[in-house]
């Protein structure tokens, strides 16, 4: 029979191993992943893994009834066509392969010995080491650097964050939002250094390109993760300059019989007018239930309203959409309250929305920018107001 083989056992192969059998496939089915654990799921890792709350996240599937081999604790170093090279010289033949390896934490030059958090493995290390009154430096106040900070408060560690950007999120949201957000570090008691650049540790501290030493018992590097595709060179897997693998709207790759999904992909979102690399886990999700959909034979194009949440601080941080500088930004409610939502608007058609502490705005925005609703924007800025198109 034919043998479909899936590279990564995060959520994005879980779900393309899942979706096969549910979709009806009945040939072979192996999940190849390098870590030496059964499929489990990551948000949970930064948040009750760390805070001590949960030891295994692993996905709730029986594996087994589903007729799916697991190959745990295997890593791809090659792929030719019709064949997946495994380490230990091992040989896996494939009808079909699915590229699912995710995204591999970005290392700091000058900070080796610093801790990365990406897997069960890593939670559960750095876990051991956050006992109260240790003295955490957090590189990076992104959305991982945000939430280790906030489970490191709550286990009563003195907590510093290092950032480059002249606020939290640079990259992502505008000054203005990010200045919010930096107040909320403060709140939490926590020491966060914006515009400072890590120039390396000693032991027993960080030194800052400014001069400045600060103590620390353990260091975390939070700033980002790349397309983790290192091992398909040569492969004829086409990829971006991030080293994402390029795939077409039915997320096929450029080698036949080689599809992918997940973190480590950039797809044509004709939505967005342009590529996405998406690294949260509802994309990974949908993706791989999409590409076992494609290969099964469906020419639904995938393209979702992109969407993560984040739980920072005691609030539950959620946007759906995305959206440029050029885009009008309206407030729905106002910064001082406690929850509060802004949304994104094109000449009055909602794109992008952000809610804090408010889920049902978020809902109901993310199916308005599916549908490219144009709002009112007198209404849409009233909270009391359901969100609704004009
Ligand atoms: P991954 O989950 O990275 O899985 C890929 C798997 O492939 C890994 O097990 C990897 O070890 C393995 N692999 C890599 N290379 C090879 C190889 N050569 N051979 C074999 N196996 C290989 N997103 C949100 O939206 N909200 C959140 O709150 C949130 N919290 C997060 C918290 C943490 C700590 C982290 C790390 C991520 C979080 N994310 C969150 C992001 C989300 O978890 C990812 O987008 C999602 O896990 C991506 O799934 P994936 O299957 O594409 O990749």
């Amino acid at each position: 029979t034919d043998r479909v083989v899936v590279v990564g056992g995060g959520m994005a192969g879980a779900q393309a191993a899942l979706g096969l059998r549910q979709g009806g496939w009945r040939g072979a089915v192996t999940l190849v992943g390098d870590e030496p654990h059964r499929p489990y799921d990551r948000p949970p890792l930064s948040k009750d893994v760390l805070l001590g709350k949960s030891d295994s996240t692993a996905f709730d599937i029986d594996w087994d009834h589903l007729g799916v081999e697991l190959l745990p604790g295997r890593r791809a170093v090659g792929l030719r066509p019709g064949l997946l090279q495994l380490d230990g010289s091992i040989e896996l033949p494939y009808d079909a392969l699915v590229i699912a390896t995710g995204a591999a934490p970005l290392a700091l030059p000058g900070t080796e010995g610093a801790h990365l958090l990406r897997t069960l493995d890593d939670a559960l290390a750095l876990r051991a080491l956050l006992t109260p009154g240790k003295r955490l430096v957090l590189v990076g106040a992104g959305w991982i650097g945000a939430e280790t900070a906030t489970v490191a408060r709550q286990l009563g560690c003195e907590v510093t964050v290092v950032e480059a950007g002249p606020a939290p999120l640079p990259g992502a949201l505008p000054a203005e939002l990010g200045a919010l957000m930096a107040a909320w570090y403060a709140d939490a008691g926590i020491v966060l250094r914006c515009g400072a650049a890590v120039a390396g540790l000693e032991p027993g501290a960080v030194l800052l390109a400014d001069g400045t030493r600060l103590d620390a018992d353990e260091v975390v590097v939070g700033i980002g993760a790349r397309p983790a595709t290192g091992w398909l060179a040569g492969s004829g897997i086409d990829l971006d300059p991030s080293g994402a693998v390029l795939v077409d709207e039915r997320l096929r790759t450029s080698l036949p019989g080689v599809w992918a999904a997940g973190d480590c992909t950039s797809y044509p979102s004709a939505r967005s007018g342009t590529r996405l690399t998406v690294q949260h886990w509802d994309h990974a999700l949908q993706s791989g239930s999409a590409v076992a959909a494609s290969m099964l034979g469906s020419d639904a194009p995938y393209d979702p309203v992109p969407y993560f949440w984040s739980e920072q601080f005691g609030r539950m941080v959620q946007y759906a959409g995305r959206h440029t500088d050029a885009d009008r930004l309206l407030w729905r409610g106002t910064p001082a309250d406690a929850d509060w939502t802004v949304l994104w608007l094109r000449s009055d058609v909602l794109v992008a929305a952000l809610s804090v502490d408010r889920p049902r705005d978020l809902n109901q925005a993310r199916r308005l920018i599916d549908r490219a609703t144009r709002l009112d924007p007198g209404r849409a800025a009233d909270p009391a107001v359901p969100l609704k198109a004009a």
